[in-house]
């Protein structure tokens, strides 16, 4: 099969000449137009037009290379200030490379025991950072899969037939809180797992956006009161939003009472716990059963690489464990752990390497610096804004919410400023007033880039 494997020599020159363009592209994305023009047709067009005959392969990779750099919004720019998809760090993006030409199987431990191994040492790390002392783990494709991963522990966790009766013989609806706040992913699990939407009670939330805890005992206590069963409450470590960090000690005082399952999406604010400044802030995220994190936000590994870990050293197995004739028993002799009896998924790519490569090269302490940065970055955008701005929210996190002191719509300097091609920004609803969402995820922002970001929005505050 030449045609498909190429040979050592062409396939050489390919390479070649697509390190040379990807090479280009990480030097040179500052260059480009941050977001594209949405012209459906054209793009569509752009996407179906060759397709008739094969193109050989090096047209074949201009045409994608050149669609890729005309139509995305470049979040590897260093003025990409969305919503925390990163820039992805380079041995991060070696290291999906080197995944998808071993294309080891990790469904099983014996298909792939470094891949496995690797995984099982950095989900011991992640755990041991938020201060679990025992743990359990799985990689996950996002934070939306790992959420569901929570709802369905929760849910074994809590009837012991789940896995064979799922919820016939219930008299009772289990019940997901989580803040007005939160997720959707939440829902979305809840739909999923068949306990339906109605089943997550959003509770309201403070004027900082965390969680009032007052109206989370209330609710539950309410609903105990109506019939229904209380099942866990999800907690939020960094809200999509504003980047609010939910009470997770105070949450997890009524959690205990009732006997819930807590779980922390802490997707984004997860990081934080890489921040020496910040392990006083992270120290209550040993109280949850479980939490979700995602690497491919602020730890700017390339999507998707997320973690769900537990303390619960059982419920993974419990949840997702099967057995089958087909799958390869080589090592059933051994204490390992097949990765298809933790996880939603079977087949399943080495997701941890990206981030394994990145430790190996950086070393945690790289991460330490990295996050510093970023957080250095901004305090400098906040002073930058205070002329002009007033902040919106209240975060630890890079995420700043601000609105003009002047009497001005945010919604259109947004448009404006997407419409430029020279930055990146969304708009967001704090406490009811539409504020500018500036969120640096790109370890390459400079002060430079901020400056910039300011000029223009203050020039468009006269315009
Ligand atoms: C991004 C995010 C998610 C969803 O994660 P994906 O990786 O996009 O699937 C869940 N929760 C929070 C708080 C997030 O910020």
């Amino acid at each position: 099969m030449e045609q498909i494997d190429f040979n050592i020599t062409s396939r050489g020159h390919v390479w070649h000449k697509l390190v040379d363009s990807l090479n280009q592209y990480l030097d040179q994305t500052e260059q480009l137009a941050v977001s594209p023009s949405l012209d459906q047709d054209e793009i569509s067009k752009w996407v179906r037009q060759p397709l008739q005959d094969g193109l050989g392969i090096d047209q074949a990779m201009n045409h994608v290379l050149q669609g890729m750099r005309q139509y995305t919004v470049h979040t590897p720019h260093p003025s990409y200030y969305g919503l925390f998809n990163p820039r992805a760090n380079f041995p991060s993006i070696l290291a999906d490379t080197i995944t998808a030409t071993f294309n080891p199987q990790m469904a099983a431990w014996s298909h792939s025991p470094f891949a496995a191994e690797v995984e099982r040492y950095l989900i011991d790390e992640i755990a041991q950072a938020f201060g679990f002392e025992q743990a359990d783990g799985v990689f996950a494709s996002g934070g939306a899969e790992a959420n569901q991963t929570a709802v369905l522990c929760a849910l074994n966790h809590a009837i012991p037939h789940y896995a064979t009766k799922g919820l016939v013989g219930q008299s009772k609806q289990p019940i997901i809180y989580c803040s007005t706040e939160a997720h959707h992913s939440v829902l979305k699990s809840a739909r999923s797992s068949g306990l339906g939407g109605d089943c997550v009670h959003t509770i309201n939330v403070d004027n900082s956006l965390k969680m009032c805890p007052e109206s989370l005992e209330k609710q539950i206590k309410q609903d105990i009161q109506a019939g229904y069963a209380p099942l866990m409450v999800v907690a939020t470590f960094g809200t999509t939003g504003a980047g609010s960090l939910d009470s997770i000690d105070e949450i997890h005082q009524i959690v205990d009472n009732y006997g819930l399952w807590l779980h922390v999406d802490a997707a984004y604010g997860g990081a934080l716990a890489w921040s020496p400044p910040h392990i006083p802030l992270c120290r209550p995220l040993r109280l949850a059963h479980s939490i979700t994190y995602d690497l491919h936000k602020w730890m700017s590994v390339p999507m998707g690489c997320s973690v769900f870990v537990t303390q619960n050293q059982e419920i993974l197995h419990k949840t997702f464990r099967v057995t089958t004739e087909y799958m390869p028993k080589e090592a059933q002799d051994l204490a390992v752990t097949d990765a298809f009896t933790h996880s939603i998924q079977w087949s399943r790519r080495f997701i941890g390497l990206k981030l394994y490569l990145s430790v190996l090269t950086f070393g945690w302490q790289g991460y330490q610096q990295l996050i510093a940065h970023t957080l250095t970055m901004k305090d400098r955008l906040v002073e930058l804004l205070n002329p002009h701005w007033k902040i919106t929210n209240d975060s630890a996190l890079p995420i700043v919410c601000c609105i003009p002191k002047e009497p001005v719509a945010v919604e259109k300097i947004c448009q404006q400023v997407v419409a430029s091609g020279q930055a990146w920004v969304s708009v967001y609803p704090i406490n009811g007033v539409a504020s500018l969402r500036i969120c640096i995820t790109n370890y390459q922002t400079q002060e430079s880039h901020l400056v910039g970001l300011v000029d223009l929005l203050n020039g468009l505050l006269k315009s």
